[in-house]
């Protein structure tokens, strides 16, 4: 199983609370430009040791896996096509410049918190999730199992969600489409129901170099450049005032902000390259294509405007990154499942993207429900509440329990 070495997994012990889990997961690094397999090795011997058979999928450089685990449900124990899914991303942001009280990687328990790299984002709900496990193949293998609990673990959600689309292609190709997913992203247990979609695109506009006294020789990259932000900003102001805006986001509007700009080399030379970035940031309702369309019509516009000045210029415009938004449009179900299991009826919706957009995009009904707030996400000095993860276990407890009724 490539790089991942079996002999090792013999004779581990493994945590039985969620706070030891976590503890556990935290002592990984596995910052975004790291590899993950030491945790996923790690989480695999215990699915292993539990009986279960693990699926991996790895990024091209086969440094980096998903982990997907089935508990079947069924008389025969060999139902895996539908059922629930828990999802969590392995990878964690950096601590690079940032001032720690306490080791990021060692967890540390200080009072009513659990401090560490990931704690709330999202290793808490990982942690809470695998030790729900042992209890689920017990269910399972007394056939009380009526639906199948799936486990999934991604890597590099921090940097663009680029794991989970590996882990929802290999479930298609097996022919498994799951009722339900519960990303576990950090909501203080709150059911989030929806949350905006992000499109980051990077925009080079080549001119033509000329001494700034000869400014007809020239075309002026930054000029070009500036007109291209102008409509892009105008085009923000119009998306922000539409009818259809939803008050359940706290800013409820799609929106739109350049973010770089780079060019020029010296005040006496006319530009001949400027180059910015500008995000997109969705509400679900709305497709990327909805914002590109205007902006590739003026790049046109502006392009056919600077090659009838000189051939060689003109504007190319390229998305860097996309992530889909989360809809509610589908999960009805699932949020009256949640709110009676918790007994709290309230929906949010959040401007921050997660890899819900990805599983409702391929048709599977998500909410985000996990226990610490994104406000100590990517933060030095990362905790969760201990009283958070405790919630967490009682509703995974609920959740499975829900699991095995008709
Ligand atoms: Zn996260």
């Amino acid at each position: 199983m490539n790089s991942l070495n079996k002999n090792q997994l013999k004779n581990v012990s493994y945590p039985k609370q969620s706070i030891d889990w976590l503890t556990r997961l935290i002592g990984f690094d596995t910052v975004s430009r790291h590899s993950n397999l030491a945790l996923i090795e790690d989480v695999q011997g215990y699915c292993e040791h539990l009986g279960l058979t693990v699926d991996l999928t790895f990024n091209e450089a086969k440094n980096k896996a998903n982990l997907f685990v089935t508990v079947p449900s069924g008389e025969n124990a060999d139902k895996v096509d539908n059922g629930l899914v828990l999802s969590g991303h392995t990878d964690v942001v950096p601590v690079d410049g940032q001032e720690w009280s306490s080791d990021p990687f060692n967890a540390a328990i200080r009072g009513d918190k659990l401090y560490g790299r990931g704690a709330c984002d999202m290793k808490g709900f990982i942690a809470c999730a695998l030790t729900l496990l042992p209890q689920a193949v017990q269910l399972s293998n007394s056939g009380q199992l009526r639906r199948p609990l799936h486990l999934a673990l991604s890597f590099d959600e921090e940097v663009g969600c680029l794991g989970a689309p590996l882990i929802l292609a290999d479930l298609k190709a097996r022919g498994i489409t799951p009722d339900y997913c519960i990303v576990g992203e950090p909501t203080n247990m709150a059911m989030v129901v929806a949350h905006k979609g992000i499109a980051v695109y990077r925009c080079r506009v080549h001119g033509k170099s000329a001494h700034s006294s000869l400014t007809a020789q020239g075309v002026n990259a930054i000029s070009y450049a500036s007109r291209l932000i102008g409509y892009v900003d105008t085009l923000a102001e119009e998306i922000s005032c539409r009818e259809d805006n939803d008050a359940l986001f706290d800013v409820p509007y799609s929106t739109l902000s350049v973010g770089t700009i780079h060019g020029g080399t010296a005040t006496n030379i006319v530009p001949n390259l400027c180059e910015f970035t500008f995000d997109y940031r969705n509400l679900p309702h709305m497709t990327q294509d909805d914002i590109l369309a205007p902006i590739q019509a003026k790049v046109a516009e502006l392009s056919a405007q600077m090659r009838a000045r000189a051939p060689e210029t003109g504007i190319e415009l390229m998305q860097e990154e996309s992530v889909p938004a989360m809809t509610d449009n589908d999960s009805a179900e699932l949020q009256a499942l949640i709110a009676a299991l918790t007994g709290d009826d309230d929906r949010h919706k959040v401007a921050y993207a997660t890899e819900g957009g990805q599983f409702t995009n391929a048709g599977i009904p998500t909410i985000i429900c996990g226990p610490g707030s994104i406000e100590q996400a990517h933060k030095a000095d990362e905790y969760v509440e201990l009283s958070e993860m405790a919630r967490c276990d009682e509703f995974l407890q609920k959740l499975l329990t829900s699991c095995t009724l008709k």
